[in-house]
């Protein structure tokens, strides 16, 4: 069993106020844990300890080799616990235990990858107006991190911003959303297993509003990275302006899957449904927004309409389970609010629009799969997040007024399209403007690969070299080898 305290200066701590928090399985609303709810002083606790391991414990200074035999270390802890890790996750969230040993998988990699990274970077030599001098830029890391995660992916989400904060050299302050915090206190055992020194990691519990703003505000913390929805993305930037904290932001997606006429159909089907109902649709880049060319819009609509209805939804350790429960009550809500909206908006509700009859779900927050056509582009459903398992069509005729259209939001996360036509290719993937576009394939990530939003969808990005440098800055060092005297002040130069 994991321990449901918080991790402070390598000690295992209860909340100062005595307060806990009820960890609910979304399945069927029982209780699986209970844990620690940290508040503003548990925060400044943290992060006093990770300021002293910064500036006092020489973990910076530590050569960047062992900083990765730390990081290899961990990856490995966690292949060895994968299992334990990935059915706490779907108890933790829901979604199927499958989708869930996929994650850990992931992880274990995005561990492995920013290992292999920490020591590759020496520095650059550059020219420099002087030829008796040496000009070098190097990279150092950035200080405290305050990294805050959301629920739908807990530890992967998490661990893309441990791994590459540690391997930099950093010192960090996680905090896990509030309502899904299993996986990251586990992978904080793990982290103190593989012997991080004290304060290097830290990570608190509790609610956005008290720990999250905490870390925002604080000014000894040096960068705040955030995965979340827009409207705290905002509040954080905000926050961050007092000592002018570096601000990372991954925010939501409303992200369009673009099928042409000539499109590979059946394969077309298949990702217009994996781009969705994988964790219920609770996913930044799901390809909610799906735009279909007119020339096969009813086919594909039919084809999608009898594929959905197939969908089993049900427990995620069940292995018939193709879909389990959204996150919790407030979600299911948030969800049913936005499907009366597309219909008041003129949608046309093909399929779904409730929860499902079976009585083995009831106590659970489950929603069955939807699915709306004849949708238009200022509608509400169509411009706004709403994780859920809901896919919106709408129906197009020409290349230039669908790229306009797909353009035409204030997300810019992630988007795909189907197309045979090469040139095509080349002309949709420039002409989109998001993050990450793929063509012919939806929902890819890697951990080598940049991810990221254009516009609202978020600040700077997190995977791939540029993951890494995010946690770093960088430094101009110019060595004069012959300073010569150089008399102007004080000097009578008639
Ligand atoms: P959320 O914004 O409600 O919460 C995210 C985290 O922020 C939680 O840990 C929460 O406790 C914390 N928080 C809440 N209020 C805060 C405040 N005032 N100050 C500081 N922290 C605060 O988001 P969520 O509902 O947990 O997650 C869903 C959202 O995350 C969706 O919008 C989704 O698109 C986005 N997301 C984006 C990506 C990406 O890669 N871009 C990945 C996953 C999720």
């Amino acid at each position: 069993m994991i321990s449901g305290k918080l991790y402070i200066n390598g000690q295992w701590v209860d909340s100062r106020s005595g307060n806990e928090r009820k960890i609910l399985n979304p399945f069927d609303a029982s209780v699986i844990a209970t844990v620690a709810e940290g508040d503003r002083e548990d925060t400044r606790a943290a992060i006093t300890a990770a300021r002293r391991a910064f500036d006092e414990s020489g973990w910076p200074q530590t050569p960047a080799s062992e900083r990765a035999r730390l990081l290899f270390k961990l990856g490995d802890l966690i292949e060895r616990d994968r299992e334990e890790l990935a059915r706490l996750e779907s108890l933790d969230t829901g979604k199927t235990v499958e989708e869930s040993r996929w994650d850990m998988e992931d992880i274990e990699g995005i561990f492995r990858y920013f290992a292999g990274l920490a020591d590759k970077d020496g520095g650059e030599i550059i020219a420099s107006p002087n030829p008796d001098s040496t000009s070098m830029v190097i990279r150092e890391p950035v200080g405290v991190c305050g990294q805050i995660s959301p629920w739908n992916y807990p530890l992967l989400q998490a661990s893309w911003k441990m791994a590459p904060a540690l391997a930099a050299g950093c010192t960090i302050v996680m905090k896990p959303s509030e309502i899904t915090p299993l996986t990251t206190l586990k992978v904080t055992e793990l982290a103190e297993e593989a012997g991080f020194p004290a304060g290097v990691v830290n990570t608190v519990l509790g609610p956005g509003p008290e720990v999250g703003a905490e870390l925002s505000e604080n000014n000894d913390v040096d960068l705040i990275s955030f995965t979340g929805g827009i409207a705290t993305g905002k509040t954080i930037m905000r926050a961050a302006t007092g000592n002018v904290k570096k601000v990372a932001l991954e925010l939501g997606g409303k992200n369009p899957n673009i099928i042409f006429d000539d499109a590979d159909f059946d394969v077309a089907v298949d990702y217009a449904l994996n781009g969705v109902f994988f964790h219920a649709g609770q996913i930044c880049s799901a390809g909610a927004r799906v735009m279909v060319q007119k020339g096969i819009h009813d086919r594909f609509v039919e084809a999608l309409q009898g594929r959905m209805e197939k969908i089993v939804v049900g427990n995620g350790f069940d292995k018939k389970t193709q879909m389990g429960p959204l996150i919790s009550a407030e979600h299911l809500a948030k969800v049913e609010g936005y499907v009366n909206i597309a219909k008041n908006e003129g949608a046309k509700l093909v399929l779904g629009g409730k929860r499902p009859d079976d009585a083995a779900l009831e106590n659970g927050y489950f929603y069955r799969p939807t699915l709306f056509t004849e949708c238009e582009n200022n509608m509400r459903i169509v411009q706004e997040e709403v994780f859920g398992p809901i896919i919106t069509i709408e129906k197009f005729s020409t290349e230039e007024e669908v790229i306009k259209r797909a353009n035409d939001t204030i997300y810019g996360l992630s988007a795909g399209f189907w197309t045979r036509d090469p040139d095509r290719i080349e002309r949709v993937s420039k002409a989109l403007r998001f993050g990450t576009v793929w063509a012919n394939d939806f929902n890819v990530y890697f951990v080598q690969a940049p991810w990221g939003g254009y516009k609202q969808s978020g600040l700077g990005r997190e995977l791939g070299k540029i993951g890494l440098e995010e946690y770093t800055e960088v430094k101009h060092i110019y060595r004069n080898h012959a300073t010569q005297p150089f008399n102007w002040f004080g000097v009578d130069n008639e």
